[in-house]
């Protein structure tokens, strides 16, 4: 036991809507939340219903407009922002321990990654509060044309299970520096830490009313958030086809401009001529076991030159074999349960029809055994895969990596390209010329070169082609996404 392990019964559970600044809690149908690292239920959660999603976003939409935040100068935004991330970097155990009790993440991966990450998103954000503007234009010269932009009041979120506390940064920091409210709906898979987020908010001097966060199931408090009238944008990261239903009902509720960051497939393309094979098979394997292969740019598609193959996969089998699943509370844990056990059946469906379809498993394969009755899935490589295979095809969101070879790079480049979706994609070789080959023909939103995965550079905007969604988080995109523009014609002639 190390300082960082903690019992998952000790921890304080902010339960309930926060709206205005408060706690809200009234009598009403709930959802039972449960731990996935042993399936316990922790919390009844209140499902908002188009009533409770009134009064937040009214009560956002008055403090848009009467607390300052919008207008008050631009720099006194950007100071309580970073004194906001200030208060999330002194909380760091207690808010890493909250989001790691209730989601995927291990304790030591949520305190040095969840929450580090979340508070230097926000002040990424921060910085950019004074240094928007807008644009002169080209007119007669007795006229002054301006575009001049203006936050939309008050911005709606829906975010996923796998990184809460991320995703609830990447769409509260652009929202508020822009000078809009938000009204953030978390999964109701993991609700907590985002309720403790916004309080650290307020706390941090940000007018209350300007973080609001409404708790139940996408169906009944997403939907009525969607379709408020008072809401001007909408900001979505989840699955491809909830994505769809939001911009329908966004469409038939108010033509509202919407962000859908939305599911992956990602290929990884590994040349024989990568500079170093044991690197990229670390890269390869992170890439699909970190948070057990829940995270939408998890590189699940291993498309290998022939003539790398066998040692790609001896080295994977090597490293396949290392994470220790554990439950989230405890320090010794590298390898996350599945979120639920709805969620780790649906894996080993998709596994088992592929291998119905002539794949076979390199390794893994099944359901972990139980550990305190949470939901694990062995790590899995699967070779004997086609175009057609439901593993290469579906994205999975577990730890599950398929294996396809090629002779040329014109083959390669074919197999990357995936029918559905574009999120990401990661290029494997030390020839200059065909990275850059690579990089012009992958049809995907980022495309990562002798590396794979995120790093702390907020300022590369992230979001897919395809079906992996519209616009962009993160980057100064995401910041002109929650400004809309007015332009403006001043006569002066004389
Ligand atoms: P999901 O689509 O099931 O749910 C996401 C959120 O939408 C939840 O808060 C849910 O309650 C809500 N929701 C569901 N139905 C709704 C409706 N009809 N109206 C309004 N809201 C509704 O996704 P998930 O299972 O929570 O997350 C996993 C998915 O998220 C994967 O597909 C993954 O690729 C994707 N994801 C994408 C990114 C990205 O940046 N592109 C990042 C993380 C996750």
């Amino acid at each position: 036991m190390t300082m960082a392990d903690f019992d998952p019964d000790s921890v304080e559970i902010p339960c309930g809507h926060f709206i205005g600044g408060k706690l809200v809690r009234e009598d009403g149908p709930t959802i039972s939340v449960r731990r996935p690292s042993d399936n316990r239920i922790y919390a009844e959660l209140p499902i908002g219903d188009a009533a409770v999603v009134d009064h937040a976003v009214q009560n956002a939409g008055k403090a848009q407009e009467t607390s300052g935040w919008a207008t008050q100068p631009p720099r006194e935004r950007a100071r309580a922002m970073k004194r906001w991330a200030d208060l999330i970097d002194a909380e760091v155990e207690s808010l890493g321990r909250l989001e790691a009790l209730g989601s995927t993440r291990p304790i030591m991966q949520a305190i040095a990654v969840d929450v580090a990450s979340t508070a230097e998103g926000l002040r990424f954000f921060a910085e950019y509060a004074d240094k928007l503007g807008g644009e002169v234009a080209a007119t007669r010269s007795d006229n002054l044309g301006l575009v001049v932009s203006e936050p939309y009041g008050v911005v709606g979120a829906i975010t996923p299970w796998n990184f809460p506390l991320s995703m609830a940064s990447w769409k509260a920091g652009p929202a508020l520096a822009a000078g809009n409210a938000i009204v953030i709906k978390p999964s109701e898979m993991t609700p907590f830490s985002t309720v403790r987020f916004a309080q650290l908010a307020i706390e941090a001097g940000i007018p209350a009313g300007i973080v609001n966060v409404v708790q139940g199931t996408g169906a009944v408090t997403g939907d009525a958030l969607v379709r408020h009238p008072l809401i001007g944008k909408i900001s979505f990261t989840g699955s491809t086809r909830t994505g769809a239903a939001i911009m329908a009902a966004s469409a038939a509720s108010g033509v509202k401009p919407v962000t859908l960051e939305l599911g992956g497939k990602s290929p990884q393309l590994v040349f024989a001529d990568a500079q170093s094979l044991a690197k990229t098979a670390e890269r390869a394997a992170a890439s699909i076991l970190g948070n057990a292969g829940q995270v939408c740019v998890a590189g699940s598609r291993l498309i290998v030159q022939r003539q790398a193959r066998d040692e790609m996969i001896e080295r994977l089998l090597d490293l396949f074999a290392a994470p220790r699943p554990g439950p989230t509370w405890s320090s010794a844990t590298t390898f996350s349960p599945i979120i639920s056990t709805p969620q780790a059946d649906r894996i080993d469906d998709i596994v088992r029809r592929s291998m119905a379809s002539g794949a076979s498993a390199l390794t893994g394969g099944r359901r972990l055994s139980a550990i305190q009755d949470g939901a694990f899935y062995e790590p899995t490589i699967l070779s004997d895969v086609s175009v057609e295979t439901p593993a290469v095809r579906e994205e999975i969101f577990g730890p599950v990596l398929t294996v396809q070879s090629f002779e040329d790079e014109e083959e390669g480049l074919a197999l990357a390209d995936h029918p559905d979706y574009g999120l990401a994609a990661g290029v494997h070789t030390a020839d200059i010329n065909k990275a850059l080959r690579a990089v012009r023909r992958l049809k995907a939103g980022t495309v990562w070169v002798n590396r794979y995965g995120r790093t702390l550079d907020f300022i590369l905007p992230t979001g897919g082609y395809k079906r992996s969604g519209v616009g962009k988080d993160l980057g100064r995109q995401a910041v002109e996404a929650n400004l809309r523009h007015k332009s403006v014609l001043i006569d002066f002639a004389a």
